[in-house]
This record gives structure tokens, sequence and C-alpha cells, in this order.
């Protein structure tokens, strides 16, 4: 495998959308992820669930998947406590996020972005040799309070994360204002100072940038990507906007460049159709529409 894709649908995608999932569509919607070839999901957050009603059954989906599921179940995580639910709660990897910029960090988990970081340094030497952790640096490329992220803060936020021990470093472009030439700096100025530490990169399509800068993140060097199936998730900041990349976008743009993802793209394809109706609207995603190239008969 070239690329390694890491789904987000279940949590970021259906955290920001309208329309609450009951629990056995979820737990339908992460077999036919994993039945498609994508072999880490993001399940499940642990938030308070009354600021985040979306994700209240997090503990329900978790017991519902097999165990071993086959494919790595991620739990998201933004304070100690929410890390302690995680792993009590039985998920193969956590996604620990912390917000670039101490206002948004502020109104998203109550805490300055370093007494953010000051508690993953903390969780993560605990957590060691059970299961890997991953950093996500969110607003990365740009704060929708802040206005501009000062560089030099995402880069000693990815050096100390590492440091400490993070088995991965996720550059978060939460509000979807990142380009690809952004992308190709940050990407090389947080590689300077992490090591060995693999990059992942999280881009949400807000303003219809986000397969470039995966792109240009590939280009860059970087091995895993996020996404999200039919690019569900909005951002909480636009309400019109539409959300994470869509899986099956990057996974055919991908497989079309001749780079490997170890997905089924005719698996893919089917869930998006799957997705509008159990949400009410068109999912965003265009492959579906569209239909692959070449086709499964003539390829
Ligand atoms: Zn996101």
């Amino acid at each position: 495998m070239d690329i390694e894709i890491v789904e987000v649908g279940p949590r970021d995608g259906l955290q920001n959308e309208s329309v609450v999932l009951v629990t056995e569509d979820k737990v339908e919607l992460i077999g036919m992820l994993a039945a498609a070839g994508l072999r880490r999901i993001e399940i499940a957050s642990f938030v308070n669930p009354r600021l985040v009603p979306q994700m209240a059954d997090g503990d329900a989906v978790i017991a519902a998947l097999p165990d071993p599921a086959g494919f790595s179940r991620i739990g998201l995580a933004l304070n100690g406590r929410g890390f302690t639910r995680a792993l009590e709660a039985g998920v193969d990897e956590i996604n620990f996020s912390v917000m670039a910029t101490d206002t948004f960090n502020q109104k998203n988990q109550g805490a300055t972005t370093f007494e953010t970081l000051a508690a993953f340094e903390e969780v993560v030497v605990g957590a060691a040799g059970k299961v890997p952790v991953t950093l996500t640096i969110g607003a990365s490329f740009g704060c929708p309070y802040e206005g501009e992220t000062p560089a030099w803060r995402v880069i000693e936020i990815a050096e100390r994360a590492a440091a400490a021990g993070a088995s991965e470093l996720a550059l978060g472009d939460t509000i979807g204002v990142a380009d690809p030439k952004a992308v190709t700096r940050m990407v090389s100025a947080v590689r300077g100072v992490i090591g060995d530490v693999p990059i992942r990169c999280h881009f949400h399509n807000t303003r219809n940038t986000g397969l470039a800068n995966a792109y240009a993140a590939v280009e860059a060097g970087v091995r895993v990507l996020d996404s999200s199936i039919g690019g569900i998730g909005g951002c909480p900041f636009a309400p019109d906007a539409t959300g994470n990349i869509p899986t099956e976008d990057l996974a055919y743009m991908l497989g079309r460049m001749g780079t490997e993802t170890g997905v089924d793209l005719d698996r893919l394809i089917e869930i998006p159709p799957w997705l509008s109706e159990r949400l009410g609207k068109q999912v965003p995603g265009m492959l579906s529409r569209a239909g692959r190239f070449p086709s499964r008969k003539s390829s």
C-alpha cells in the first residue's frame, strides 16, 4: 500500500451532521467501510455527550462491533478524562486532538493549547505499549477566531508531541483554509522537528481545495490521509459548507494516479447513496454520481 486512508466519516463526519444516525445505522456504515478495505476507522468520540449528542452512543457502537474488528477502531479524545474513557472502552488506537490556537482550543475544550498539550504529554507516556496514539493539531492552517495560525505554534506542538511519544502527528485543516503550497511548507517544517514519526494530514473541503491539498501532501511524502465517506461532515463555522474530503473521490484520484490504497472502489461507491438516504440529503462526494473510470467492465 502506498497511501493509507484513515476513514473519519463515522466520527468527524457524522458529528457535524444535523441528522443523528441511530446506533444500528452507524454500525452498518462502519461494517460497509471495513468491507471496502478501510483498515483504520475513527468510530467514536469520548467527549461530553451533552455537548456532542451525535456521539453519545460511542460505547454502544464499540460494543456492537466484532472484537477484533479486522480494522483499527479509533477513538477521539480531547483531554485526559476522554483518553481514559477511550482506553477503557477498548479502542485500538486513540486520536488526541488539540487546536493550534488558544481561542479555538478554549472554545473547543476549555483550556489553552499548551494546557491541552501538557495533558497529552502526561497520558501518552501511560499509554505507551498499550495503544498507538496520534496527536491531531487542529487549525494548523488557519483559525476561525484568530485568522492565520502562526507556523511556530504548529511546529512547537509537533516537536513536543513527538518527544513525548506520539506514534503519529496529524496536521488538521479544521476549517478548510489550507492551500497546496502551505501544505508543502508545513509538512516540511514539521518533518524537520519530529524525526521519523509519521505525518498524517486531515483536510476539509470547505472551500473546494481539499483534494489539491491532499495531492500536495502526497507529493511532500505524507503517506497517511484522512477522509470521510461521501464527504460528510460540514463545518461548524460555516453552516452550508461541505465536510472532509470524500473518501471515494480521494481513493479514485489516488488510484487513477497509480497509487495503491488497498480500497475496493466498487464497494466504496455503493456507500454514499446509502448515506444520502439516511441523512435525507445528497452527500457532497462526486464519484458515486459520476461513476468510476474506466468502468469495472472495461478495466
Ligand atoms: Zn475534521
